[in-house]
Formats: structure tokens, sequence, C-alpha cells
């Protein structure tokens, strides 16, 4: 992630999200919240410094103060441009200065605080050195909910994503498949999210016969063969907000099983979407999606949790996954994904990013989940 995001967020929005967040830490018992460069700086701040490095940047949230980003004196001036800003103040340290000392003048010495989970450990270790009294706990563990409900703004940048990368699929969907390696499909893919508005691109999963029964393969050199089914699973940010969704394809006619896995994984990934609604625990939506692949017997075919959230990166809470009590909320924004896999023969996967309304959900992708014939 570089640059400073360009979403229509102002410095009100960004005091807002702060406040919040500092609140939410206190009810969770919590001295505060250390927040190290990545999607949660971004999202409380929209500061995303070019690079995180070992010059100590760290905005302190703590119940009772105003919000403080600790930022080494010759980044201060980008700091300063960011959209939320005018929201907190800086406090700057020169090389040759102890930029731990600054940042636990700032703290309670005996707190407990969330901290980033992308903090680099020789910052939170030289932390621990400054405050021995204070403990620290995983940001994404202690309020994995701070980012999952997204607002009016945050939905429609949601929305714009997810239709590039729709987009994209109605290019590829057209390329010749047949003969070209996965790695070349990936290529074009990636250049289609780009050329639809993608600032980054995440993934270009191309997972090509035998290929697709591997959830993990992203793309290799096999060459796509004539009969193939063809796993697509693409996506990234744009404009700050991720996109990620699955078709998959098949070159030429397929054979009748084939078509009626792809059929299940269709109806499995309709199921969980029909079961969103406000209320609803997230582990609902995996039993729903899953619950139609094993009563076809395909159940220890499909190995992977169903869903997870997406917001300012393509991959964050909440899970979709058995165990996950978490109630769904208007706002919340997470991908539905069943898939099955046939080791040594062919995978299909087929996800949509949704969206929680007051009465249901809404998809934010929109390309068909009909088996899609390529040449
Ligand atoms: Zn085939
Ligand atoms: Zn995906
Ligand atoms: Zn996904």
């Amino acid at each position: 992630m570089t640059g400073t995001a360009p979403a229509p967020f102002t410095a009100d929005d960004y005091r807002a999200r702060m406040a919040r967040a500092a609140r939410e830490a206190a009810e969770a018992g919590l001295a505060g919240l250390l927040v190290a460069p990545g999607p949660d700086l971004v999202w409380l701040t929209g500061y995303a410094p070019t690079a995180a490095t070992e010059r100590l940047t760290l905005l302190v949230l703590a119940a009772g103060r105003d919000p403080v980003l600790v930022v080494p004196t010759l980044e201060a001036p980008d700091a300063a441009k960011a959209a939320g800003a005018p929201a907190l103040s800086l406090r700057d340290w020169t090389d040759g200065k102890d930029p731990y000392a600054v940042a636990a003048a700032l703290l309670d010495a005996g707190g407990r605080f969330g901290i980033s989970d992308n903090a680099w450990a020789m910052h939170l270790l030289s932390l621990q050195k400054a405050l021995p009294g204070a403990s620290y706990a995983s940001l994404t563990q202690v309020l994995p909910m701070l980012r999952a409900v997204k607002d009016a703004a945050e939905l429609e940048l949601m929305a714009a994503a997810g239709a590039a990368a729709d987009r994209a699929f109605e290019e590829i969907r057209r390329v010749p498949f047949a003969g070209r390696r996965e790695t070349e499909v990936g290529a074009d893919l990636a250049d289609l999210l780009r050329r639809f508005g993608h600032s980054q691109v995440d993934f270009t999963i191309v997972a090509s016969g035998p290929n697709g029964a591997n959830p993990h393969h992203e793309v290799g050199d096999r060459v796509i063969e004539h009969g193939d089914m063809v796993v697509l699973d693409f996506g990234g940010l744009k404009d700050g907000y991720g996109s990620d969704t699955s078709r998959t394809v098949h070159v030429g006619e397929p054979t009748e099983e084939e078509r009626r896995v792809h059929d299940l994984v269709r109806e499995a990934q309709e199921a969980g979407f029909r079961a969103v609604r406000p209320g609803v625990a997230c582990q609902e939506i995996d039993r729903a999606a899953r619950a139609v692949i094993a009563d076809a017997g395909y159940g220890p075919y499909f190995i992977h949790r169903t869903g997870h959230g997406i917001g300012v990166t393509t991959h964050e809470p909440p899970y979709m996954i058995e165990g996950e009590e978490q109630p769904l909320v208007p706002g919340m924004c997470f991908s539905v994904e069943p898939g099955v896999y046939l080791p040594g023969r062919f995978g299909v996967r087929i996800e949509d990013i949704v969206t929680v309304t007051e009465g249901g959900g809404r998809r934010l992708n929109y390309t068909t989940r009909e088996l899609v014939i390529v040449d």
C-alpha cells in the first residue's frame, strides 16, 4: 500500500473513526491502541507512509486524550498532508532521539494496549523495554470488528471495486485459454484490474485442471488444455477498497460430472448468500453453504472456510467459519466462496463479495455464476 488514500473522507470522518476506536478500546478494558503503518492507520487517519521503516511511526489512541501520531521528523511533512491530519497532533522525533521514550510518555505505564498486527517486532520490543509495566495484545484479537462495518461512502467504494473486478472477468472470459500458460492469463487479469482502476493487484489465481484442486495454487507454468476446468480468483484495491471474486470456467464443453459439481458449488454459494441477514452469526453462512455440499456427498472436498471480511484489505475479520459467533451487522462486507476440490482432477470455486443490508444481503459482484465456456 503506498501513497495517501484518495478516498472521499474528511478530517471529521477520521476524527469520528479515531474516537470510536478509542471508545471501543476503553470498553474492551484497554488503556489505548498503538497503530503502526498499514491498513489500520490508513483507515483511522488516511495516512499511508510510502514504506514502513525502522524509524518509528505510531498512532497513539488513548481514552480521554487527543490522538497523537509519533512520526520521524523527515516524514512529518507527508503525515501533515494526510486527510486525517487535522484530527490529530503530530509528535515528531529526530534521528538520534529515542522515539520509544516519546511514545512511552503518552502512555499509561501500567496499561494494556492493543497494537497493530503488522507492527514490527523491533518496535514492540523497544516499547516493552521503555514501558516494562505495560502489556500488549493483537489489535485484531481485541477489536476484530473495528473496520468491519462500512459506512455509505465506504460501501460505494466497495461496490466500485467489485464492479471493476467484474469488468475484468467480462474481458478475460473472451480471451483464448487453451494453449496458454496460467501465468499468461494471470498477467492478463492483473492488467485488466489495473485498467479498470485498481492501484494494487493482490492476487490473480489461474488454477487449471488438476491445479484447480489445490485452493492455494496461484499461477504456474502449466499450459491450459482443452477440457480443463479453470478456477479464476482475483482482486486487489481500487481507491483504497478491496475486490475479490472467483469464477470457474471450462475450456470447451464440460463433462456431465464437471457441470454437476459446478452446479453444486453455485447452489452452495446461493445458500450462503441467502443466509445473510442482520443478527445471524457468521458461522451460519458457513453452515448454509457447507450443508449443500455435504448433502450431495462432497463434504470432504470443501476444505476451507466459506468466507472472510474485506475492506481496506482483501482479507480481514469477520470470518465465515464454524465457531465464529459474531452476529452480522448491516454494512459488513465479506466473501461467500464455497468450493469443491477433487484431488488430481479439478476444482470449482465461486465467490462474490456480499454486504449485509437491513433486510438481508446484497451482492457486490454481478457476473454470471453459471458455468462459462471459454476457448
Ligand atoms: Zn473438462
Ligand atoms: Zn478470492
Ligand atoms: Zn476471498
